[in-house]
């Protein structure tokens, strides 16, 4: 039987099925961050050399213009400040803060802001000093995000002073135990990984939706890490 004998057998239906099904398969897979894009390297610049970014960073850029301040930075109060700081953040962030910072003090904690809002050029400042010290920028970006990746450009981003020993620290048990209920998420918990050091002093404000959004997200990573295979 000749080819077009056979395609005349075949209904029309099933013909547009297959040049559908054909189709989808050609279709480009839309990504969801650059960074997952084979092949695809983010990279920063910074006094004017350009650095691929380590793999652990990739993906996570903050996707906000890089020059651009929030319009509702406040100061934060120097009562709230670690001593000689003076940390700028997002209103509702703030106030998230200083509610918690209030009920903390009546347990006695004091919580004291040393580093909050932090542009892409003060990141890249970061780097600059820490260069100068002879360090290199793979290993500086294992402990400090690179230019355009940190979330202290949201505003809503804080570094506590902690003081003391991180083991054990009353001031970290206590946001352990209630800093959710205001909002506030530790970004690196202790990781057996080591993909990001612990950072028990770095805290995130969530605004509602972004919690709802984050709840998933997180459930979704779980699910996730389930499925993958270790890797030995
Ligand atoms: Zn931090």
């Amino acid at each position: 039987m000749t080819m077009v004998r056979i395609i005349k057998r075949i209904s029309p239906a099933v013909l547009l099925l297959a040049l559908t099904v054909g189709c989808a398969a050609s279709t480009p897979r839309v990504y969801d961050h650059l960074g997952e894009m084979p092949g695809w390297v983010d990279s920063v610049t910074i006094d004017g050399e350009r650095y691929a970014v380590p793999e652990q960073w990739r993906g996570l850029r903050i996707g906000l213009p890089d020059e651009e301040e929030p319009f509702d930075l406040v100061n934060v109060p120097e009562l709230l400040c670690a001593p000689g700081r003076h940390p700028r953040m997002r209103l509702e962030a703030f106030l998230a803060f200083r509610a918690m910072a209030d009920m903390a003090a009546a347990d006695s904690i004091h919580l004291r802001i040393n580093s909050a809002y932090r542009s892409v050029e003060t990141q890249r400042q970061l780097f600059v000093t820490r260069f100068a010290k002879g360090r290199e920028f793979e290993e500086i970006s294992w402990g400090v995000a690179p230019p355009g990746y940190s979330e202290h450009m949201l505003g809503t981003t804080i570094d506590l002073a902690l003081g003391g020993n991180y083991e054990g620290n009353p001031l970290y048990q206590w946001l352990l135990d209630n800093a959710e209920m205001f909002g506030f998420y530790e970004t690196y918990p202790p990781d057996p990984s080591n993909i990001f050091p612990w950072e028990p002093w770095h805290w995130r404000y969530y605004t509602p939706d972004e919690r709802r959004l984050k709840e998933l997200q997180d459930a979704h990573k779980a699910e996730r890490a389930q499925t993958i295979p270790d890797r030995d």
